[in-house]
């Protein structure tokens, strides 16, 4: 295992990102507010390059390769935000970037993933497995593999999110953060920290997903089959070797929202305040809404993690 990253690495990561990532707006609600009876500060993620805070991560660990690394390239197994933040970041640095993609991913990712350059392989999920072929790519041709949470270099991204919201807002009573496999809530816990010692951070998982919540209370990390829920950016089935002990030895508590509580959070964002999240994204805002009576009067931040869902996905949940 790698050395557990820092505030300090969280710090250098800024610095590496900035004029490459945006520093993405922090929008409030006068009516949600009065709602809810606190003050709310959305980190607005899905206006970052690619759609999603990913693109943090991956910028970060991309620019601490050294040449022999640049030339040969990167590797990575996702379908998701992290794919297409790992091929955007590789076009901007020009480092070559491989996605291995189950053959039957969405359109729409595929073409988002191409679009930015990567080359893309794809595999057969029910006959193959993904470990492998990336592996076999990273042996044969020395790339080097980044995994879209367990990686020093990328929990030190994510957390640039939260460092750029406590520089903004100053103290917070409560932050509210989406959990997957834990990246951006473990360097969120590094920046408040920090930043903000007296605030207390969640991690929010989709309800059929609560592998963090069960790990935390067990003091180790628990593994679950993959979780049927539409925050498809958190079917995470553990947390990571890296993630797991920065968020059992900071996080106030991990707390957990149902699919339901997701619709009704996209359809406040997208009615309100005329944003588009993707279900993953409104973790962080459906677990401040449950938890608003603890933080009446208070001042609470949320990271709105994403925002890539198709139109038609976004009208079909909606629409129930
Ligand atoms: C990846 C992702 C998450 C979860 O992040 P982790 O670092 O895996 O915990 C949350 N929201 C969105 C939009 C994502 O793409």
């Amino acid at each position: 295992m790698e050395k557990l990253p820092t505030y300090d690495d969280v710090v250098r990561a800024h610095e590496r990102i900035t004029g490459h990532a945006h520093r993405t707006p922090v929008l409030t609600s006068r009516l949600t507010d009065a709602e809810l009876g606190l003050s709310l500060f959305l980190k607005c993620e899905n206006l970052q390059r690619m759609g999603a805070f990913k693109f943090r991560g991956a910028f970060n660990a991309l620019s601490r390769f050294d040449a022999e690394q640049r030339r040969a390239g990167v590797v990575a197994y996702s379908s998701g935000n992290h794919a297409q933040a790992l091929a955007l970041s590789g076009a901007l640095l020009g480092i070559p970037v491989t996605i291995v993609m189950p053959h039957d991913a969405p359109a729409s990712k595929l073409a988002a993933t191409k679009g930015y350059g990567a080359n893309v392989v794809s595999y057969d999920r029910w006959t193959e497995s993904r470990e492998e072929i990336g592996r076999a790519l990273a042996d044969r041709h020395g790339l080097t593999l980044i995994p879209p949470f367990d990686h020093p270099h990328v929990m030190a991204g994510q957390g640039t999110a939260a460092k750029e919201l406590f520089e903004e807002t100053g103290p917070l009573d409560a932050l509210f953060v989406p959990l997957g496999g834990g990246g951006l809530l473990s360097g969120s816990l590094l920046a408040a920290n920090a930043l903000a010692p007296s605030c207390a951070v969640y991690g929010v998982e989709p309800e059929a997903g609560d592998d963090g919540l069960r790990s935390l209370r067990a003091g180790e990390i628990v593994r679950i089959d993959t979780p049927a829920t539409i925050a498809d950016g958190a079917q995470t089935q553990q947390l990571g070797a890296h993630t797991f002990p920065v968020i059992r030895d900071h996080v106030s508590d991990i707390i957990t929202v149902s699919d339901a509580q997701l619709v009704d959070s996209m359809r406040l964002l997208g009615s309100r305040m005329k944003i588009v999240a993707e279900p993953t994204g409104c973790l962080g805002l459906a677990g401040a809404r449950d938890l608003a009576e603890r933080y009446r009067g208070g001042r609470v931040g949320v990271i709105l993690s994403g925002g890539n869902v198709d139109m038609a996905r976004f009208a079909e949940l909606l629409s129930k």
